[in-house]
């Protein structure tokens, strides 16, 4: 008897996933996750321009400088740009209009990120939590960690790749509030959770903060906020304002570029939510370092591959 697709459900007309898209997932995979690596995204870029360009503190601006220069530096070589190659996540939008198996999904995410650690020498950063042995693969059971979405009507599997930093993911906090605290509450824990991390998720970072949901899900929203593009804001209105908010109050904290004070301790914040329960308020908080460590692509039914640039 055959398996069943355990993919998301496709509308009657969807384009059916064959061999071919499989080992393009697989291909969409090895180049993201290279991609995310030694490349910085053009919002990153252009957001750590802006940062050298209005910053008043000169060891601060320095700094910044010396961050740019870096870029260059891995654009001229095609190199890493920090030695880093993190834990692999992978976030997913399957379009319902593409029939896909979701476990073949998963074991091609997995092989393409092998097969960039091998092909390019990567450092292997993943390992047992008990024994500490490291597969030399950048993968292991359950990593890399795969979220799925689904966009309907989409004929193609939309692949975001994340390399999530050491730095950056150390510095994740959650807090249960009581609901009495309100939106007071949610903004002492973002700027609390801001000076508890200092220097060491690499600032200037861009925050993600995730409200409401359940603790896991708050967690998890908070870390799809890091990786949301700067310049787009959260579609409801009142969490778009906090996010302005927040952004201003982070940066009158001082922290600075790597901790050594100024101007600019976040290029962004960006806050998703979730309704949660009423006797909750909960807030979570999660870095991402100023590389922006991330890439995407998409994939369609027949391997067509677009890898955003
Ligand atoms: S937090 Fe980011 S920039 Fe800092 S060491 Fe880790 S990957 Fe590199």
């Amino acid at each position: 008897m055959g398996h069943e697709p355990v993919g998301p459900r496709a509308s009657p007309d969807a384009a059916v996933a064959g061999t071919a898209f499989y080992d393009a997932v697989e291909a969409a995979a090895a180049a993201l996750y290279l991609r995310a690596l030694v490349d910085v995204p053009p919002d990153v870029r252009e957001a750590l321009r802006q940062a050298y360009e209005r910053e008043r503190h000169s060891v601060s601006r320095q700094l910044l400088g010396i961050i740019l220069r870096n870029i260059e530096i891995a654009d001229e070589r095609r190199t890493l740009v920090c030695q880093d190659t993190g834990t692999p996540i992978y976030y997913l939008r399957a379009g319902t209009g593409l029939y896909l198996d979701g476990a073949r999904v998963a074991d091609a995410l997995r092989r393409g990120t092998e097969r960039a650690t091998r092909e390019h020498s990567l450092r292997s950063s993943v390992c047992h939590p008990v024994t500490r042995e490291n597969p030399q693969t950048n993968t292991g059971y359950r990593i890399p960690a795969i979220h799925w979405e689904f966009a309907a009507g989409a004929d193609y599997l939309e692949v975001l790749c994340v390399p999530k930093g050491s730095g950056s993911e150390s510095m994740t906090f959650l807090r249960m509030l009581p609901p009495a605290d309100g939106v007071a509450g949610i903004r002492r824990a973002v700027l609390e959770s801001a000076v508890e991390a200092g220097a060491n998720p690499c600032p200037p970072c861009i925050v993600g903060v995730g409200i409401g949901g359940t603790a896991d899900q708050c967690v998890a929203l908070a870390k799809r906020a890091s990786v949301r593009r700067l310049g787009t804001r959260n579609p409801d209105p009142e969490v778009a304002a906090l996010e302005g908010e927040l952004l201003e109050a982070v940066n009158r904290l001082g922290i600075g570029p790597q901790g050594l004070g100024g101007d600019t301790t976040a290029l962004g914040v960006h806050v998703e939510h979730a309704y949660t329960h009423i006797t909750h308020n909960p807030v979570a908080v999660n870095m991402q370092c100023w590389r922006g460590l991330r890439a995407t692509g998409r994939v369609r039914a027949d391997g067509r591959t677009e890898i955003e640039t």
